[in-house]
């Protein structure tokens, strides 16, 4: 899976095929190809992302296979996190107040992260840790709400945006310096758009020459 959000929580909210937008100007989408079928898709996702350790990974997914129906619930959370995330930072994009019941999901999910984390001796420091990382099945959210509560209060947002590409709709933090980036991918989403663009030109050229 591409990774091209900038930001764990972006990369999270992007684990959709891509996105068609509900409604004109909503902040609501359709999902295409959602990517986080079953519990084991979210702890694979963790890996890729490394925000879960390989043998807390290993340790989730048998923990996973043996409570199907925990494992279920997780996921289920999982989805619904995600979609509050994405309806939030869209609304916001959009210069619009987020839905409360949105914020109230996100604040529950911060709130489980925060209350298991602790405070663990780091190189002369102190820093935060999860240490049941790989015993609860809703770890790989942790690591998730920590990004999402970050980016949400960064006061700055001027730098996320959504790829144009059609059915796409994947967020990204742009970092170029003349914040031009318009593609989650160039080779992706870029291309099509600019092999469309030729080749309706093409036509309108055809369309004049022939009458
Ligand atoms: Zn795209």
């Amino acid at each position: 899976m591409k990774l091209v959000g900038g930001d764990l929580c972006l990369d999270f909210v992007n684990t959709v095929g891509g996105r068609t937008p509900v409604g004109g100007g909503s902040a609501s989408s359709r999902v295409l190809a959602d990517k986080l079928a079953g519990y084991a898709d979210l702890v694979a996702w963790g890996r890729h992302t490394e925000s879960v350790a390989d043998a807390a990974a290993r340790h989730l997914v048998r923990l996973g296979e043996s409570l199907p129906r925990e494992a279920a619930e997780v996921l289920g959370r999982a989805v619904a996190f995600r979609e509050a995330l994405h309806r939030t930072l869209r609304s916001l994009m959009l210069g619009r107040r987020p839905d409360p019941p949105d914020v109230s999901l996100l604040n529950l999910e911060i709130a489980a992260a925060r209350g298991r984390e602790v405070l663990t001796p780091f190189r002369g420091r102190l820093r935060w840790e999860w240490p049941d990382a790989g015993g609860r099945l809703d770890s790989p959210l942790w690591p998730v709400s920590r990004a999402a509560a970050a980016l949400l209060t960064s006061g700055d947002l001027s730098r996320l945006r959504q790829c144009g590409g059609d059915g796409c709709g994947w967020l990204f933090l742009d970092r170029s310096r003349n914040r031009s980036r318009q593609w989650c991918r160039m080779e992706d989403c870029g291309n099509v758009s600019k092999v469309r663009r030729f080749r309706r030109r093409r036509a309108g050229r055809a369309v004049r020459l022939g009458g």
